[in-house]
């Protein structure tokens, strides 16, 4: 029954044969006084607030993944490790010097229970300095989940982990996955997913561990943590660490590293702020002249602050650029992956979306445009994940960042000193190569 290795699930969703198979069950709502908890995503709530018409009680925090309620029971499956094995990785270039030196440090990292921090430049190539890291687990038979709480995080990197470790079993899994799990090795998912799991994984991956809902939701973390083996390792991986991280750092809670560099070794674009006065009716009404001649040439990625605007915009700019190809995504958008993959393909010149694509997604020869960008939505950390869709490939390894306002925010301050400083840093270190000279027009 390899299906349910490491599994925690609900009495509903096995089998009474299944049933058998487990190692334990457990109550999944424990009620203290007037305070309920729940086994599965580990949050406690109040008993009373949250009760059904028949007087259970029910757990609030993870009804994504189904009610769990009073009287219903969490059945847990032990995990078999596999034999030791020699596991083959490949790489789809070279590592840096730099990025060599935080591999060797993840290896030794992963060996060792608790928790770890990389914290490395949008388009570093962090991926690749966990690899090594990851074959020293999987080569023990033990498991590994790679997650995000971006789904898009997970479509990007499930094909890119299935290259690199050609010889490992796979899945995918998030809330639309057609794939289930059958006890692979190396399970990708959302942290939503997470919650299915109970002392799993020797290694533990979160990608993008700054990323909307997982930093705001505390069931995830829970979740996350008890997911996580005994002895096993959580390997935390960032671009923009946030205050919390940031606070755990100083306070000598979590081991970390940091890589200040790209791994082609120049500098982060740095942006510039482009002042326009009331800039949702000017936009609409002409488009300023130093803007149309900013974005005549190349391709443009354009965030907007609020999805009923998207539309808007994008049938603005397609009238002001007629020999444009115009698109727009949005996160409940039916077309959204189909659009992706086209992306990828470099298929249009005007791509405008909402804070969605703000990481995880890499495209080629691509320029940032922020609209509103003193709007509430672009914190300093997605500022900075936006400035670093821009110059990640090695043959368009430059670019423009521009963000429009009308008022200079705290954020946009902070993130642009944040990109200047690491860059500073970077320049310091001599991890950047001389600037190019610029090409003549
Ligand atoms: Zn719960």
């Amino acid at each position: 029954m390899k299906q349910l290795q490491g599994r925690k699930l609900l009495a509903a969703e096995i089998t009474e044969a299944e049933k058998a198979l487990a190692a334990g069950k457990k109550k999944a709502l424990v009620q203290v006084l007037d305070k309920g908890y729940c086994q599965r995503c580990g949050s406690s709530f109040s008993w009373e607030l949250f009760q059904l018409p028949d007087g259970r009680g029910y757990c609030p925090y993870c009804l994504t993944l189904g009610r769990v309620m009073a009287g219903d029971f969490l059945y847990l499956f032990p995990v078999h490790t596999g034999e030791n094995k020699n596991v083959p990785v490949h790489y789809p270039h070279p590592l840096s010097t730099e990025q060599a030196r935080l591999s060797a440090w993840v290896v030794q990292r992963v060996q060792k229970a608790g928790d770890s921090l990389l914290w490395a430049v949008t388009g570093a190539g962090k991926t690749e300095m966990v690899f090594q890291g990851l074959a020293e687990v999987l080569a023990k038979g033990q498991k590994v989940a790679w997650v995000s709480p971006r789904v898009d995080v997970c479509l990007e990197i499930a094909p890119r982990l299935k290259r690199s470790f050609p010889t490992i079993q796979q899945t995918v899994l998030h809330g639309k996955s057609s794939e289930s799990y059958q006890g692979e090795q190396l399970v990708v998912c959302t942290t939503h997913q997470l919650l299915r799991f109970h002392e799993a994984f020797h290694l533990l991956v979160i990608d993008e561990v700054d990323a909307f809902p997982f930093t705001s939701e505390i069931f995830l973390q829970q979740g996350a943590h008890l997911a996580v083996a005994k002895k096993g390792h959580t390997l935390l991986l960032t671009a923009t660490p946030t205050t919390r991280e940031f606070t755990a750092l100083r306070q000598g809670k979590l081991s970390y590293e940091v890589l200040t560099s790209r791994f082609h070794g120049q500098p982060l674009p740095v942006p510039q702020f482009l002042w326009l006065n009331n800039w949702r009716q000017k936009l609409l009404q002409k488009m300023p002249t130093r803007l149309k001649k900013i974005l005549a040439t190349q391709r443009w990625l354009i965030f907007c602050p609020e999805i009923r605007w998207l539309q808007q915009a994008a049938k603005f700019f397609a009238a002001a650029f007629p020999t444009k190809k115009v698109v727009s995504i949005y996160a409940n958008d039916p077309q959204r992956h189909e659009k992706v993959v086209a992306l990828r393909l470099g298929e249009y010149d005007f791509i405008f979306t909402t804070t969605i694509l703000e990481r995880g997604v890499t495209l080629e020869n691509i320029h940032v445009l922020v609209l509103g960008s003193n709007q509430k939505i672009f914190t300093k950390e997605v500022l900075i994940q936006i400035a670093g869709r821009v110059g990640r490939s090695k043959d368009y390894p430059t670019g423009f960042v521009y963000w429009v306002h009308d008022g200079v925010t705290r954020s946009m301050v902070q993130a642009k000193r944040e990109i200047q400083q690491l860059n500073r840093l970077a320049q310091e270190k001599g991890l950047l190569l001389a600037p190019k000279e610029e090409e003549e027009k």
